[in-house]
């Protein structure tokens, strides 16, 4: 086991990987911008190090900053958390080659993954079930029209590189493919450098239902259920649970065989999401995320495990501490993101924190790096915190997340709070009724 650990991150994420190598006994080494040197992961470390100025690319982002923090310190291994370096395959290549350890999957398994259609490729032949579409990418305007035909409209195009809802076009019918499939191929190459696209059929209603899976490099892989993630504005999401409202424990036992198997024969190390579009009983992939996911949480409610702690079990080389048979469900668990946004628009509202009281109590966890006084920095993500509650089952988990919200209280700057006061009003979200397009009608719904 690792001695001490770096975390290349900052936020909650920084505080949830700090708290898990405390309870093995790891030290700790925070690595921070000149803009987060107040923050509460650089308290809570047991060493820090400043890496640069407050842009991203500068610090948290910045190879040579963060390779020579692990030599100054001495730490022997780099969890990145979500997001910035996570699923940099260039980075874990440097950090192996400098003889540290990346808490994470291999350099080449990011790099599949990475890679929209490759991905795809992969995960068909490894007998996940797909999106029908394109055989790979499409190069022309009158493939991508042929294509929409056999099909049917309407199709999405996505760009190979794309990520974060960007480089993702919908053609309704015929006449909007030029533009569509122009578009992607613009926003591919603006903002990932690639203008390769594929076509997939566009489902109308569908959930969004990822499955948690979990492997240790060595051919054994489990998984740990689904979240619906299906409330999102702008392919962001807002609200995931888990189990998934509309899965069956028949559904949920097979695709995560499925996803297990998969990722077992690539001796996947870590933890990994694939995620799916759920319509009519079928699952469709779309990706895999090869990193820990911001709404981990819900899964290690209801499973009562520590994903963190195993992700760092096994990128030292122990084995993962469970097994398929013993991972059961218990309950129901609900997470909800905290954004410093200003409602309606959802437009950034960083500033400092004049009061801050978190909710406890039975079945509340409150992730979040904010503290009394605390000046949230303009630069960087607008998460301020993840508020988790667990039941034992969804009605309880509903009610728990009610009582929770209304002990919470942050003053000094606009959040998004106020959505998850009026979410649960609504009688869609306590029946489970809601496609990934549900929240977004809400949204327009309301503006009127
Ligand atoms: P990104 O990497 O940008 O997050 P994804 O492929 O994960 O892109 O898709 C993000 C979201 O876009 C999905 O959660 C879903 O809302 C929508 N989406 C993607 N593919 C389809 C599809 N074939 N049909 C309908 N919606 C889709």
């Amino acid at each position: 086991m690792f001695n001490k650990i770096l975390i290349a991150n900052r936020g909650e994420i920084a505080l949830r990987v700090i708290r898990a190598a405390r309870e093995m006994g790891i030290a700790t080494v925070a690595v921070h911008s000149t803009a987060d040197a107040d923050a509460m992961h650089v308290r809570m470390a047991d060493e820090s190090v400043c890496i640069g100025p407050p842009a991203s690319p500068q610090s948290y982002l910045s190879f040579p900053a963060i390779i020579s923090a692990c030599e100054i310190t001495g730490a022997e291994a780099i969890h990145p958390g979500y997001g910035f370096l996570s699923e940099n395959a260039q980075f874990v290549q440097i950090v192996e080659d400098h003889g540290l350890t990346f808490i994470g999957p291999t350099a080449e398994h990011i790099r599949v993954m990475g890679d929209k259609i490759t991905a795809k490729d992969t995960m068909k032949a490894l007998g996940v079930p797909c999106v029908p579409g394109s055989d790979g990418g499409v190069a022309t305007l009158e493939e991508a029209k042929a294509i929409g035909e056999e099909f049917g409209y309407p199709v999405i195009i996505k760009a190979t590189a794309g990520g974060g809802g960007r480089g993702m076009k919908v053609a309704q019918t015929a006449a909007d493919m030029e533009s569509a499939f122009m578009t992607a191929r613009a926003e591919g190459k603006a903002a990932f450098g690639n203008d390769e696209v594929y076509i997939e059929k566009y489902l109308t209603t569908p959930r969004h239902i990822e499955i948690q899976v979990f492997g240790d490099g060595k051919g054994r892989a489990v998984h740990l259920g689904e979240r619906d993630c299906s409330l999102q504005r702008r392919h962001q999401k807002v609200f995931e649970e888990a189990p998934g409202p509309a899965i069956s424990p028949e559904e949920r036992a097979e695709i995560g065989r499925i996803c297990a198997d998969a990722v077992a024969k690539i001796n996947y190390i870590g933890a990994g999401t694939i995620e799916f579009l759920y319509e009519k009983g079928e699952f469709y992939f779309i990706e895999m995320n090869t990193r820990l996911q911001v709404e981990h949480p819900v899964t290690e409610a209801i499973f009562g495990v520590d994903l963190v702690r195993e992700q760092i079990r096994v990128a030292s080389g122990m084995d993962m501490s469970f097994t398929q048979e013993v991972l059961e469900i218990n309950g129901h668990s609900i997470e909800v993101r905290l954004n410093a946004e200003k409602l309606p628009d959802f437009s950034p509202s960083p500033g400092r924190i004049t009061q801050y009281h978190a909710p406890g109590g039975l079945g509340v966890r409150m992730d979040s790096a904010l503290y009394d006084g605390y000046s949230i920095p303009p630069y960087y993500d607008s998460l301020i915190g993840k508020l988790i509650v667990h039941g034992r089952d969804r009605g309880e988990a509903l009610a728990r997340l009610n009582r929770a919200l209304g002990e919470l209280i942050i003053d000094g700057i606009d959040t998004t709070v106020p959505l998850f006061h009026a979410l649960l009003a609504e009688k869609d979200i306590h029946t489970g009724d809601y496609n990934i397009h549900w929240l977004e009608k809400w949204l327009e719904a309301q503006a009127d």
